[in-house]
């Protein structure tokens, strides 16, 4: 399998650290609002990462976090805590926002047919980790401490951009528009391990550390938990493109400074669902999220489809008609798969063809959109549709858009309106096919005759959109 890695800025063969057996590891969400569908692609592209995997073969142990303090609203240690912003917009304590809106991400995961994954740990839950790294960070020399905080020395370091040679003047957190300059910093790229002085006196939760009471630094979270959870080499860590820079930059110098060797290895980053006027915002125009998309008519999983169609290293535009025309394409195909009759077994040498054509597109960078159309060649193929369904359960296993639910639901739909329809005696079918042939040769007046004949026999016949309806009087 071949995999997109950011570090590299090539396709590489995925290689694991122990043969057959794939540490994972996935920034979680900000817990402060609701997902946008922007973070749930993000979400969508890694669960298929995950399941695809699986499917591969490989022993898939994933962790993630839920950050739950630390983050602030500028990603380069400036701003409010995000958390602390939406419990004041809320009224509501930072715990409060914090269970809620992270029940509410796992109930649009839910929708969205995203697994969750198998540890979840609030960032919270972890503050005495938090702490060990950074006190092994200060004896190691990588950190120091100045006007109360606790920061990284970029300085200390062979590479801090691992992932593009920057141009360092641009991204250095002093002098990014809009941002502060923090006095205490030895060097601009310099980072928060740990805050105890913070221009905001009111952050709700803070806890006791060797340098006084304060709250962790957004990064150290993804490294502690990871390291914590999936052990010292991780095999995959994923996240939106936004988060390459600081996030995981940073999450890299920690994490190697902490263990004193290579963490990751391979960098999975998904770009950004942007709308037609830019980025994704949750306060700014339409907030676009799964309750949204419900509330218009959309079944989630046709978002769900909707970006499966496009590969997950493009940026992605979304748009109501761009949305629609995944529906119409997502009803057709389940209309299609509705037809298929289940009749025995499945053929190996018939499905073999199809089980690598899917392969090869998911092989190569997970090509979700060459996999979809795996599935629409082998509806064409001459294959029986016992092996039509095998192979459509199999993939659907890793694109999860329901096919085969969905394809259920319709054909239940569809006998329940033939139970409706009511038993049309034969002598009535005959008839209507008289008035049938009549019509065609143009010979109204029989039809017309007819028509009154089955009328006076107690059925009533119907011209609608659909075709000729027949009733009971
Ligand atoms: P956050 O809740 O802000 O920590 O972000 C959760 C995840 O969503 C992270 O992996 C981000 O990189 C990702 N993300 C943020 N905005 C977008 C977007 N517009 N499209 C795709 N992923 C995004
Ligand atoms: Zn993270």
């Amino acid at each position: 399998m071949k995999l997109y890695n950011s570090l590299t800025h090539t396709k590489d063969e995925f290689v694991t650290h122990e043969p057959g057996k794939v540490t994972m590891y996935t920034c979680g969400p900000t817990v402060y609002h609701f997902a946008h569908i922007g973070n749930l692609r993000s979400y969508i592209m890694e669960d298929i990462l995950e399941k695809y995997l699986v499917y591969s073969g490989y022993d898939v142990k994933r962790a993630m976090n839920i950050t739950d303090v630390g983050h602030l609203t500028s990603d380069a240690d400036s701003g409010e805590d995000k958390m602390l912003k939406g419990a004041k917009r809320e009224h509501k304590t930072v715990m409060e926002i914090a269970q809620f809106y992270t029940d509410a991400f796992f109930a649009d995961c839910e929708k969205l047919n995203i697994k969750k994954p198998e540890i979840v740990v609030p960032a919270t839950s972890y503050i005495d980790h938090f702490i060990e790294m950074v006190v092994t960070l200060l004896e190691k020399g990588y950190a120091y401490e100045a006007g109360g905080n606790i920061y990284f020395d970029t300085s200390k370091l062979d590479e801090y951009y691992v992932f593009n040679k920057h141009n360092e003047e641009d991204l250095v957190v002093g002098v990014r528009e809009g941002v502060e300059e923090d006095n205490n910093k030895r060097n601009k790229a310099d980072f928060v391990l740990w805050f105890t002085k913070s221009k905001f006196d009111d952050q709700e939760l803070k806890w006791d550390s060797p340098w006084g009471v304060g709250y962790p630094g957004w990064h150290i979270e993804c490294s502690a938990i990871s390291t914590h959870a999936l052990g010292e080499y991780l095999d995959i860590h994923c996240g939106g493109i936004d988060n390459a820079f600081p996030h995981h930059t940073n999450e890299i110098a920690q994490s190697e400074a902490y263990l004193g060797h290579p963490w990751c290895s391979q960098w999975f980053h998904v770009l950004h669902l942007n709308t037609n006027d830019g980025k994704m915002s949750k306060s700014k125009g339409e907030f676009l999220t799964v309750s949204l998309l419900e509330s218009k008519g959309y079944d989630p999983l046709v978002y769900r489809f909707f970006c499966l169609q496009s590969h997950y290293r493009k940026a992605l535009v979304f748009s109501y008609e761009g949305l629609d025309n995944a529906k119409v394409a997502y009803d057709k195909l389940v209309a299609r798969i509705a037809e298929l009759i289940p009749n025995g077994g499945h053929d190996e040498e018939a499905v073999r063809p199809f089980l690598e054509a899917f392969a090869n597109a998911m092989d190569n960078d997970l090509n979700t959109a060459m996999g979809i159309t795996v599935i629409y060649d082998l509806l064409k193929s001459k294959i029986s549709d016992a092996d039509k369904l095998w192979l459509i359960e199999k993939f659907d296993s890793v694109l999860s858009v329901g096919l085969l639910a969905a394809a259920a639901k319709k054909r239940a739909e569809k006998d329940a309106q033939k139970a409706a329809a009511p038993e049309i005696p034969a002598e009535i079918a005959q008839l209507v096919e008289k008035r049938a042939a009549a019509k065609k040769v143009k010979d109204f007046a029989t039809a017309d005759a007819i028509r009154a004949q089955i009328a006076e026999m107690g059925y009533l016949l119907k011209e609608t959109r659909q075709g000729l309806v027949i009733e009971k009087l």
